[in-house]
């Protein structure tokens, strides 16, 4: 008899262990899905906060033991490099409690199940600490576990180089192991279930009227993260598009079935747009009258990297005689610096001034179908105008356009464009239909 068995890898992650009663809880989920057959594999974050404090606990030895009270950042900052290796150490150890805690909780069910941790499966990586790569995973041990009925228990956010030593893939890391673990064991679904119930159309906590989405693409959920949706980690994401590892984000504590982040786009009435995301925190800042010649850009952007201020948004006039304006956006925090470090490049460049604002909010729509359809552009700059918001700048990629606003319509204009682009609850007209009259 041929007997069509389901290969799930589940993640939960920090707040979804953060006591021993949800711990139960999830273990009591686990008894529930192994009574249709599925093989598990479960992929584990350390209980709420205790990543963090174990990173305070490193902080602390070293500030009692030098002058200096160093930080440790993984940052590529040469004092604190050798203290990384320990790091990793110590912060792997969350994950390692909670693999126990879960198969104790299991055992206690009469479920037969085994923990491991990465080192132990064991998932290769490079030797970067703080942020190591997966470079390759040996699924066999579990392959043979899940062959004899055991649930696997895999500790999140860690693995192995090629010298034994630990390893961790950088905070939020486990969402990464998991995708990894289920492109390496060829699963049929990787279910993260977190503390949102799925992706949403818009932050709810803004739209009220907002709609999870049944499924989005990899694509737009890429884009949506780098814009700011904090729901997985953008390399979880990038990993299960080049695996093609059929993903899904659910909640832990409710019941439903998500959003499922596909390659696939086979859905013919999938909306235009799969998103609006926005940003309240970006400033801008213009050099006026720089001289219209090879090598200004690089003269002005050269020092703004170096300083590490990243830039968003760019526009350069057209020069009337042989002086132009240049305008950028960079997040509201880098404000000041950017300013300085353009003020001084002003000067050396004989640039008329530099003039800034920043209370500048950044709006983006984002959706694969804009390949395909024309005017979605337009329709933007309409529902904008409509509400009287001025668009301060423009910028578009194949998948998405962002406008930067003045920050005190932010909510108008997400909202406006929500429904303009029937994303709302109710559904409103097709925007590029014009309404039958
Ligand atoms: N425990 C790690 C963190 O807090 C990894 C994770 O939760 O995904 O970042
Ligand atoms: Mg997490």
């Amino acid at each position: 008899m041929y007997i069509d068995m389901t290969l799930v890898v589940e993640k939960y992650g920090g707040t979804s262990v953060g006591t021993l009663k949800r711990i139960r809880s999830i273990a009591d989920r686990i008894a529930v899905a192994r009574t249709n057959g599925d093989q598990l594999v479960i992929v584990v974050s350390a209980m709420a906060g205790e990543t963090d404090r174990l990173t305070d606990l490193a902080n602390g030895i070293l500030s009692q033991s030098s002058n200096d009270s160093k930080n440790i950042q993984y940052r590529d900052d040469e004092s604190t490099k050798d203290n990384f290796r320990e790091l990793d150490v110590l912060l792997a150890t969350g994950e390692q409690v909670t693999i126990s805690l879960l198969v104790l909780a299991l055992q206690s069910l009469r479920i037969d199940a085994k923990s491991y941790t990465g080192g132990q499966i064991p998932i290769r990586t490079d030797s970067v600490h703080g942020k190591a790569r997966i470079l390759e995973i040996d699924p066999a041990n579990v392959h043979s576990d899940l062959a004899e009925g055991r649930v696997v228990v895999i500790a999140g956010f860690q693995g192995v180089d090629d010298r034994g030593n630990i390893t961790t893939l950088g905070r939020g890391g486990s969402d990464t192991t998991a995708v990894a673990m289920a492109a390496a064991l060829n699963a049929d679904e990787c279910r993260i279930y977190t503390d949102v119930d799925g992706v949403y159309t818009a932050d709810p906590r803004i739209v009220p009227t907002a709609r999870r989405l049944e499924q989005i693409t990899v694509e737009e959920m890429l884009e949506l993260s780098s814009l700011g949706a904090k729901v997985l980690q953008t390399r979880a994401v990038e990993f299960a598009g080049k695996y093609q590892v059929p993903l899904r984000v659910l909640s832990s504590f409710e019941v439903g079935s998500g959003t499922l982040i596909t390659n696939k786009v086979g859905n013919m009435e999938q909306p235009l747009i799969a998103g609006i995301a926005y940003n309240g925190d970006e400033a801008k800042l213009t050099i006026r009258g720089i001289p219209d010649q090879p090598g200004v850009a690089s003269r002005i952007f050269g020092p703004i990297s170096e300083a590490h201020i990243n830039i968003d948004m760019i526009i350069q006039n057209v020069g009337l005689d042989d002086s132009t304006d240049l305008t950028f956006t960079v997040k509201r925090d880098e404000y000041a610096e950017a300013r300085s470090i353009l003020v001084e490049i002003a000067k050396e460049l004989g640039a008329k001034d530099v003039v800034g604002d920043d209370t500048l909010a950044k709006v983006s729509i984002v959706g694969v179908g804009m390949r395909s359809h024309a005017g979605i552009a337009s329709t933007m700059f309409d529902v904008l105008a409509k509400e009287g918001i001025n668009i301060e700048m423009i910028s578009t990629s194949e998948i998405k356009i962002s406008v930067g606003i003045a920050d005190q319509y932010l909510e108008l204009a997400v909202r406006a464009l929500h429904a303009a682009f029937g994303l709302d609850l109710v559904p409103s007209e097709d925007p590029l239909e014009p309404a039958a009259v």
